[in-house]
């Protein structure tokens, strides 16, 4: 038995819409979501429990130039990102659900930016139930024994609700019943995990002081605001695939409350959270295949989900419902999930997107500006027009801010900084609309007086049981029987009185008796049906168990292979691991050897290298040395052959000088003679070389000839011959490279005159000079006088590549000397040498001039054209 409860309270009835002094302001409450990514840039920080910073970020203020400010926002409660549904749902909703059950209005809306989680907090998320989930839960936890038969309450068209008695809305039961409405099985519904997920809220939550001498009844609606027109989204379509019907827009009235109201709206009675929430996410579906089908933006309608809660008392046997309709209370809450606050440009909408997106914000702007105009009335006490017409979604809610209702808002906000500047306008939003001030509503009386309760302590099989009541209303209506005592014989009206009693009875009876047939056919049917269902439960759960005991069988002989392999597996592991350190300290010890053997061959080859040039500079030494005794050889050789050669020659010539030209004895020559032979052996060279005008003359093996102080020391009487076979020698070896024309003129000169032609050769081979001397003939104008000259040609010497020497002659001296038979003068351009005793000596013959003139050039007595001096120098041995 059901303890009896205490009595509430009476309270006074108060019309509907009547309002009090008192007012509350619009709750607003702000919720942070987390960042969908942790490295995300945060613009918004929970301060404390009420309030909130919002800060520049970073790439706004690069952006705009802007500087870095942080703003803080009040609210009645900020709710962090660790926020659960369940706190927010007890903070904000729960008081709002009270508030229905105790007959007063409610309105709750989400407003932010979209993505800022304005759903996720309304509807939840798979897993987490939002407010209206809980909302429903909390109501029927609440009312649950307490609810009204189903058509008990009949909504109409007008925004009230009417009563039926009990008969008629079993009959209207079993009527709707009976029509082929495809029922959604309760399987399908829990098939949706979406669905199952969303209303699967564990906590256990309930309204307090329950009117228990009224029954509710709970009514849902569901709307959508897209575009500002309002389109019903439970309304029962007839699926035309052929010519599909676009959604009619449905409009706004007002009721003789002035309350506003959507015509024609499909009402839903439900009886249940999973009920409630099935027929909304019906709507959610509608709603979702609309926006597929007419290429609508979902985050751009407003949806509206109406729970409207009737409640009526219970007569004074606490029996039937009071069949009073203005003793039906009916309050409602409505959870609004607003479009996304942000801005047109934000979303790039075009053509007719952008018109939705204008029409959207319109809404919004039309909500801001009622709130503005609210706040500005109550501030300055100014009696401005709210301008709620602009607008469906400020028309449909205009009661709640004249004081039909309490009014809460929550402020959904992703710290995300690209949502800085929206959730900046967000914020401005909320601060104006928290200062509105809304007209607190009164509690409206529940009921008339209801004496008892006995229909609602009797035991009874469920909360809404059904089919149960049926007898039981019946029952209620059995005719009471008349009063049977006949007092007067004529008394013609009481027994047929009785008769039609006891007649209707007896039908009554016999209804009963075929209900109870009827519901003891059903009973057994339903029986065997579930004796039938739960053996096929049973069997299927066999043979699940079965499956499952297969599958367990089978997995764990798998994790066993698996275990099995694992630990092979972990064994080659650590086989492997070995032989890779053994392998690593081969590779380490061979890494030494390389380097080590790597620096000895360095060093050998740097030995080798030193090596190579050490024996590269003996070689060369070696060869030098080699080369120059070679040569020295070789020269020695070539001299005395020469030597032998020309002693032969001059002997020779001596003979054929003695034999041919026998000569006047000279006592003077001896004396000459032998001054001339000390001079000799200090002059290098005097061979006679007559050269050509041409200045170069390569001469191989040139410093033969000119070593050879040994011929002018046999030259002493038959110097002439000497010189001669000198300059033939000569010519035969410069013939390849030049005109011998003064070689072969002298030549010509000593076989014409042969006492008469000189030719000398000075040279200096350490300084490279190179001289030679020629005289010849040359014709004057008086034929008888000739004048004789000698020519001194001066040259360089150069060492050539192939070994030899060449001469390049540079100067050409000539010394001429009248020659009148008898007196003779020497002269020279240049140089005009003097006898050493001071006297000019007259030239008789080729021997006289030439031994002065190789003493001239040994005794230095040269002119300045003349700068060589003939010291007699040898070629080092
Ligand atoms: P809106 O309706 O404002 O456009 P939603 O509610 O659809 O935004 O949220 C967008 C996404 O962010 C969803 O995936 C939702 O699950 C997630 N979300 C929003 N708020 C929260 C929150 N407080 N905690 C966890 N996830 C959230
Ligand atoms: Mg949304």
């Amino acid at each position: 038995m059901k303890p009896a409860k205490a009595k509430m309270p009476r309270k006074p009835v108060i019309k509907k819409g009547s309002q009090s002094n008192l007012k509350d302001p619009v709750g607003v409450y702000c919720r942070v979501r987390p960042l969908s990514f942790p490295d995300q840039e945060c613009c918004v920080e929970v301060v404390n429990s009420t309030t909130v910073q919002l800060h520049t970020p970073e790439g706004y203020r690069l952006n705009r130039n802007g500087d870095y400010k942080e703003t803080q926002y009040s609210f009645k409660r900020v709710f962090g990102i660790h926020t659960t549904q369940k706190e927010l749902f007890d903070v904000v909703a729960s008081p709002l659900v009270d508030d229905l059950i105790h007959g007063k209005n409610g309105l709750l809306f989400t407003y932010g930016v979209t993505g800022s989680g304005k759903t996720h907090t309304m509807t939840g998320s798979p897993g987490y139930g939002g407010l209206l989930p809980r909302c429903l839960n909390m109501i029927f936890n609440s009312i649950g024994s307490f609810q009204a038969k189903r058509y008990v309450f009949k909504s109409n068209d007008r925004n009230s609700m009417e009563i039926q008695c009990e008969v008629d809305a079993l009959l209207e039961r079993q009527k709707r019943e009976a029509m082929p409405v495809p029922k959604t099985p309760s399987n399908k519904r829990q098939a949706d995990p979406e669905f199952a997920d969303m209303i699967n809220v564990q906590e256990f939550c309930k309204a307090e002081e329950i009117d228990e001498d009224s029954v509710y009844g709970v009514f849902v609606s569901y709307i959508e605001i897209y575009n500002n027109y309002i389109y019903d989204l439970l309304e029962e379509v007839q699926l035309d695939p052929i010519k599909p019907k676009l959604p009619q827009s449905k409009i706004l009235r007002e009721d003789k409350n002035h309350n506003m109201y959507v015509a024609g709206c499909t009402e839903v009675e439900v009886k249940s959270t999973e009920e409630a929430f099935e027929v909304f996410w019906r709507g959610q579906k509608k709603r979702r295949i609309a926006n597929t089908h007419l290429n609508r933006e979902s985050s751009r309608s407003h949806s509206v989900f109406s729970i409207k809660l009737v409640q009526a008392p219970l007569d004074a046997d606490g029996d039937n419902v009071l069949q009073e309709k203005e003793q039906i209370t009916i309050s409602q809450l409505s959870l609004v999930d607003l479009a996304g606050s942000e801005r047109t440009n934000r979303t790039k909408a075009e053509g007719n997107r952008l018109r939705e997106a204008g029409n959207i914000n319109q809404s919004l702007m039309t909500l801001r500006t009622c709130m503005e105009v609210l706040r500005e009335n109550q501030t300055y006490g100014t009696n401005k027009m709210v301008p709620y017409r602009d607008s469906k979604l400020t028309h449909l809610f205009k009661n709640y801010f004249d004081g039909e209702g309490k009014v809460r808002m929550i402020v959904c906000v992703n710290p995300k900084a690209e949502d800085y500047e929206e959730s900046l306008q967000v914020m401005r939003f909320a601060e104006v609309t928290q200062e509105v001030e809304v007209a607190r509503p009164v509690d409206k009386a529940i009921c008339g007086l209801t004496p008892g309760r006995r229909y609602r302590n009797l035991p009874r099989g469920g909360p809404v049981g059904d089919e149960p009541l049926v007898t039981e209303v019946i029952l209620q209506s059995f005719p009471p029987l008349p009063p049977s005592k006949l007092l007067d014989i004529n008394d013609e009206e009481t027994l047929p009185k009785l008769i039609e009693a006891l007649e209707k009875r007896h039908h009554l009876r016999q209804l009963m008796t075929e209900e109870l047939n009827k519901q003891c056919m059903n009973f057994k049917a339903l029986l065997k049906e579930f004796d039938s269902s739960l053996l096929n439960k049973e069997n299927y759960i066999q043979e699940k168990l079965n499956e499952k005991e297969k599958l367990i069988s089978g997995q764990k002989s798998e994790i066993e292979r698996l275990e099995k392999k694992n630990k092979t597996l972990e064994y080659k592991v650590e086989v492997l691991e070995k032989t890779t350190t053994i392998y690593e300290e081969d590779k380490r010890n061979l890494q030494q050897e390389l380097e080590s053997q790597n620096q000895k061959l360095q060093r050998q080859y740097s030995d080798k290298r030193r090596l190579e040039a050490r024996l590269q500079g003996m070689v060369t030494e070696t060869s030098m040395k080699w080369q120059k005794e070679c040569e020295r050889r070789v020269a020695a050789t070539q001299l005395e052959m020469q030597n032998k050669l020309w002693v032969k020659d001059e002997k020779l010539k001596q003979l054929k000088a003695i034999v041919t030209e026998p000569k006047p004895e000279k006592p003077e020559r001896p004396s000459r003679e032998r001054d001339r032979e000390k001079i000799l052996p200090r002059s290098v060279s005097p061979s006679p070389v007559p050269l050509s005008s041409s200045n170069i003359a390569q001469i191989s093996n040139g410093q033969q000839l000119m070593s050879q102080p040994q011929l002018h020391r046999r030259s002493n009487s038959c110097s002439s011959i000497s010189v001669a076979s000198c300059i033939s020698e000569w010519e035969q070896k410069l013939s390849p490279f030049s005109t011998p024309v003064n070689v072969t003129s002298l030549a010509r000169h000593r076989q014409q005159e042969p006492g008469q032609s000189k030719t000398c050769i000075v040279s200096d081979r350490r300084r490279g000079m190179y001289w030679t001397e020629g005289r010849e003939m040359v014709p004057t104008f008086n034929s008888e006088i000739g004048v004789e000259e000698d020519r001194c040609r001066r040259g360089d010497v150069y060492k050539t590549r192939g070994g030899g020497q060449s001469v390049q002659f540079t100067d050409i001296e000539t010394l001429k000397q009248e020659s009148p038979t008898g007196s003779r003068k020497r002269r020279s351009s240049t140089i005009a040498p003097a006898q050493p005793d001071g006297t000019e000596s007259e030239w008789t013959d080729v021997e006289t001039r030439c031994s002065v003139a190789v003493e001239m050039r040994a005794g230095s007595q040269l002119g300045p054209g003349y700068q060589h001096h003939a010291q007699p120098k040898r070629k080092k041995p």
